[in-house]
């Protein structure tokens, strides 16, 4: 096999709880996620010379050593003595710096894919190990499908696939620094997540008890340096969403709404003044294979 396509799904929190700063400097995360069915598409391609080339069209995505589809093709090549090269190509379409993991989803696409390739033969549990030295929601995207992510998000259990349900995603035209975003946290004034209902809703394949137990403590931070964040999701409470959550440090905010109709009714809202617009499946289901 010289050539292979393969899709990098971006994820959303259903809930992020930071539990405190541990003494390395990373803070210690319980996080519920799952993937929704919009995909970044790559198409993975073997070189005869030791080069790893990234074509990319997109604003603000790097096509060198910076970007982290090119450090998961690095890792595995010089990790298993790799001589042959790769040459990758991204279609971009997960909104970027938005909240929804689209560069760690590439970078663990890269790994499944390049797996295959280079014919190393690893398991998916080995690619989520090496995911997590590049960055920490690598491992879970290794995965894809629903589960609870611990750590500083590479401690992976999975977790059923929640009810079916839409998800309409809003991007509003602003980008937030996700280590700002921590950097101005301050634990004593935050609501935590309740992580336990979220995961017993969840098993129970409750979809009232997931919308109930939306929840992230990252958005006391975002809506107060960017109003417009929170004015979104009200917007979206208004529109006749079920329930409505900013996704990792955002400024995405998604809905999960059951009905077509009221799907509809908020998408076609949105779009009339919302940058980036979206409405998707969960993909609720794990990878099984690498
Ligand atoms: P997270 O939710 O994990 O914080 P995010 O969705 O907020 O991630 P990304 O879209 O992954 O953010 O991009 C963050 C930064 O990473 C971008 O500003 C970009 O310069 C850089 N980057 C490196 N590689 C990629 C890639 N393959 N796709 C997108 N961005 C990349």
């Amino acid at each position: 096999m010289l050539k292979l396509l393969v899709k990098a799904p971006a994820k959303i929190n259903l809930s992020l709880d930071v539990l405190y700063k541990r003494t390395d400097g990373y803070h210690e995360l319980e996080m519920v996620m799952t993937t929704v069915d919009l995909a970044d598409r790559l198409e993975l391609e073997l070189l005869n010379d030791d080069r790893i080339v990234i074509h990319s069209q997109t604003r603000f995505v790097p096509d060198d050593d910076r970007n982290l589809a090119y450090k998961a093709a690095k890792l595995l090549k010089d990790r298993f003595n790799i001589k042959s090269g790769a040459s990758i190509t991204i279609e971009k379409n997960i909104p970027v710096a938005a909240g929804l993991a689209g560069g760690s989803s590439d970078a663990a696409a890269v790994l499944r894919g390049m797996n295959k390739l280079w014919d190393l033969r690893l398991t998916l549990d080995e690619l989520a190990e090496l995911g997590a030295e590049i960055g920490s929601d690598v491992s879970f995207c290794v995965y894809g499908g629903t589960a609870l992510a611990k750590g500083r998000g590479e401690i992976i259990t999975p977790l059923p696939p929640p009810p079916n349900c839409w998800v309409v995603l809003a991007k509003p035209a602003i980008g937030v620094s996700t280590a700002e975003v921590y950097e101005h946290l301050n634990l004593n004034e935050v609501i935590h997540p309740n992580t336990k209902a979220m995961v017993d809703a969840i098993y129970q394949g409750d979809y009232r008890g997931i919308c109930a137990n939306l929840s992230n403590v990252l958005e006391s931070v975002t809506f107060k340096y960017f109003p417009k964040v929170k004015h979104l999701k009200d917007d979206m409470k208004r529109f006749g969403a079920d329930a409505v959550l900013m996704s990792g440090s955002g400024p995405t905010v998604f809905a999960l709404v059951q009905h077509d109709s009221r799907m509809q009714r908020l998408y076609n809202g949105l779009r009339g003044y919302c940058h980036q617009v979206y409405a998707v499946r969960l993909l609720g289901k794990r990878n099984e294979f690498s």
